[in-house]
């Protein structure tokens, strides 16, 4: 009950990936989707590599339950390249929490900090999973509108972040690169809202503070001029920040579901001790081939300094082909940094949607994705489901983690449209 929706509707991600599922045979050569935020390709090969040497692992201790805060392999690993992003020593074993994913690493850090009623600050648009999320641990929503600027790109102002503050505000979750605008906050901007941060906790009691997550599950792909900045390392930020993320989007590979939290150990401490609880420990040979594979990423790979900066170099290509694409069909693209993501805004194309698919029961670019899904190939994920109430134009989001092959149908399908 306590579920959007009272937990009876389908997440968008259910109801268009089984859409995705249903309409494939319709269309020769099947759906092109660029809904899910998911790569259709297998992860690199010295990844694989990893994991198949995890998986012949001789000894039982590969195959077993790990330690329910994190296989010390992997939370060495994680430390020591925290221990780089935070310029601190970062503890193995009490600053680092290792979960199944980053959607549960998320669960966990606020169910940890949150009393019932507490506030959570969510910059919107933001993760639609966090509204259910926050719900679950007893918590509240309270958005702070972004707004768009004459360049297209989406702001936090420091007056709207201030006036989202109330004493009952607990947390506020910092997205960088961000979902779904693929906004990579710039230093200036993290250090506006670190300020604040700072200027709130003057006035609180020590424990009473407000805390920020940080979710950096794309930190590694930034494809834009914009570096990714760790939101703990900013000024006084360390003691007050929890930073989440995962393996999924940098190693293509999100089905591992290995995320982690990263931390302060007296915050820490209380993830650790529900992690016993969820799911006793993430899958032992999961976390080994990441530990592997954590620090070979930092070699040469095809022909670039390394796999992280391959990836991001990647990435940038695949933003310009699908953002190209998307002009090409009448949608214009907003600006957009770093994730998986370009945002369109569909106003050219919602004239086309024919009227039974406006039955009111859903807002206009959600009706337009289902549209656009059946009839005409091509998946994509409505953007209401960021925002609190429906957005001002109609905006949709398209993923670019797909093969050069699908954006192609995708880009062809969209401009036979317009
Ligand atoms: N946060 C954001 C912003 C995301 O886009 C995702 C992607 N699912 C997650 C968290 C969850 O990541 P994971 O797949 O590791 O659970
Ligand atoms: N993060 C991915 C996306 O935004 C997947 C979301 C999910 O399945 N939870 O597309």
């Amino acid at each position: 009950r306590r579920l959007p929706g009272g937990g009876t509707s389908p997440t968008v991600w259910s109801e268009f990936a089984d859409l995705a599922r249903e309409v494939d045979h319709k269309f020769e050569g099947g759906v092109a989707n660029l809904g899910q935020g998911f790569p259709n390709w297998a992860p690199p090969q010295f990844v694989k590599d990893g994991l198949r040497r995890a998986a012949s692992e001789e000894s039982a201790g590969g195959h077993q339950y790990a330690r329910s805060a994190g296989h010390p392999p992997l939370t060495t690993v994680l430390a020591r390249r925290y221990g780089v992003h935070f310029s601190r020593d970062v503890d193995p074993f009490d600053e680092v929490a290792v979960t199944v994913g980053a959607t549960q690493a998320l669960l966990v850090a606020l169910i940890a900090t949150l009393d019932k009623g507490s506030e959570v600050i969510l910059p919107e648009p933001f993760f639609d999973l966090y509204v259910g999320q926050v719900a679950l641990a007893g918590g509240v929503t309270k958005p702070a509108p972004m707004t768009v600027d004459g360049d297209g790109e989406w702001r936090l102002s420091e007056d709207t972040l201030r006036k989202a503050i109330t004493p009952k505000s607990r947390v506020l979750i910092v997205n960088s690169p961000h979902n779904p605008t693929g906004k990579v906050f710039s230093r200036e901007e993290l250090e506006t809202i670190a300020r604040v941060v700072r200027e709130e906790n003057r006035n609180r009691l020590p424990g009473d503070e407000l805390l920020v997550i940080a979710d950096e599950v794309y930190k590694y792909v930034c494809h834009g001029d914009e570096q990714h900045i760790h939101f703990a390392s900013l000024q006084d930020m360390n003691d007050i920040t929890l930073t989440v993320s995962s393996a999924g989007k940098t190693f293509s590979a999100t089905g591992w579901q290995i995320g982690w939290i990263v931390g302060p150990r007296h915050l820490i401490q209380p993830c650790q001790a529900l992690l016993p609880y969820l799911q006793f420990c993430a899958p032992t040979p999961m976390q080994q081939a990441l530990a592997d594979c954590l620090d070979e990423a930092d070699r040469e790979y095809e022909g670039e300094p390394s796999y992280y900066a391959w990836l991001a170099k990647s990435y940038a290509r695949k933003r310009r082909v699908l953002a190209d694409a998307l002009r090409a069909a009448c949608v214009e693209p907003l600006p957009s940094q770093g994730g998986y993501f370009v945002v369109g805004d569909v106003s050219n194309l919602l004239e086309l949607m024919p009227d039974e698919y406006r039955d009111g029961s859903v807002a206009a670019d959600w009706a337009f994705c289902r549209w656009l899904a059946a009839e005409h190939g091509v998946v994509a994920i409505p953007s209401s489901p960021f925002f609190t109430d429906e957005p001002s134009r109609p905006l949709v989001r398209f993923a670019f983690c797909k093969s050069d092959e699908i954006l192609g149908v995708a880009a062809a399908r969209l401009k036979a449209l317009s």
